[in-house]
């Protein structure tokens, strides 16, 4: 499957709610979906009249992938992992998802969106324990260290960023030092900890995936 490069906003309305694709200006009145702009297309249009159980349970899927930049199979193999954890596969999955190193970026606020967080990890911009980590869904344990690398402390780009911590406070599961760029991921969230996803069901994901 193709990665998709199109607009971000697009994503959204074609799901009819917030992905959070665009970080701050998502929670503006600039917001397409703010503004009730309707979804792209007749198809999508159309679709609100007659969706049925599975056609639910794949937009639901389709969300939360979207939401986290993922691809169909490595979003599967994550799912996977998820189901062979203990507890609920809903909430392993969730938990897993915000485990990436691209989010603990993002959510770090080194970067104003997923995406860009991932470009940060790609670009080798990020340290885990002092080591540089490319891998975005790397998953970052319990007591890691994600720091700025030295070098690309200068960015603009992070530095502007790093202003949103100053508003909104660091996550509850997350310590952050903005003058020297560096994080820690002090502990695992619980499911009940992560309430900024919107409307999303991971149940019917589950349901998707036992089918
Ligand atoms: Fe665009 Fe963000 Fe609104 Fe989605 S939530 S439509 S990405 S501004």
């Amino acid at each position: 499957m193709a990665k998709y490069t199109g607009p971000q906003c697009r994503l959204c309305r074609a799901e009819s709610t917030k992905l959070f694709l665009k970080g701050e200006r998502c929670h503006t009145s600039k917001c397409p979906i703010a503004k009730k702009r309707p979804a792209p297309g007749k198809e999508a249009k159309d679709r609100k009249g007659r969706v049925s159980d599975y056609g639910n349970q794949l937009r639901e899927k389709q969300k939360l992938k979207r939401m986290y930049g993922m691809l169909e199979k490595q979003f599967k193999l994550f799912f996977d992992r998820a189901e062979k954890k203990a507890g609920k596969s809903g909430d392993n999955l969730i938990i897993m998802l915000e485990s990436r190193l691209d989010n603990v970026v993002y959510r770090m606020r080194f970067a104003s969106s997923r995406q860009q967080a991932r470009q940060l990890v790609n670009h080798g911009h990020i340290l885990v324990n002092g080591k540089r980590v490319n891998i975005p869904s790397f998953i970052v344990k319990e007591g890691d260290v994600i720091a700025v690398r030295e070098k690309s402390k200068k960015m603009i780009a992070i530095k502007e960023s790093l202003k949103e911590l100053s508003k909104s406070g660091a996550y509850a599961w997350l310590s952050v030092d903005p003058d020297a760029m560096t994080g820690k991921f002090v502990e695992t969230p619980k499911r009940s900890e992560i309430t900024d996803l919107g409307d999303v069901h991971e149940h019917l994901i589950v349901e998707l995936y036992s089918r």
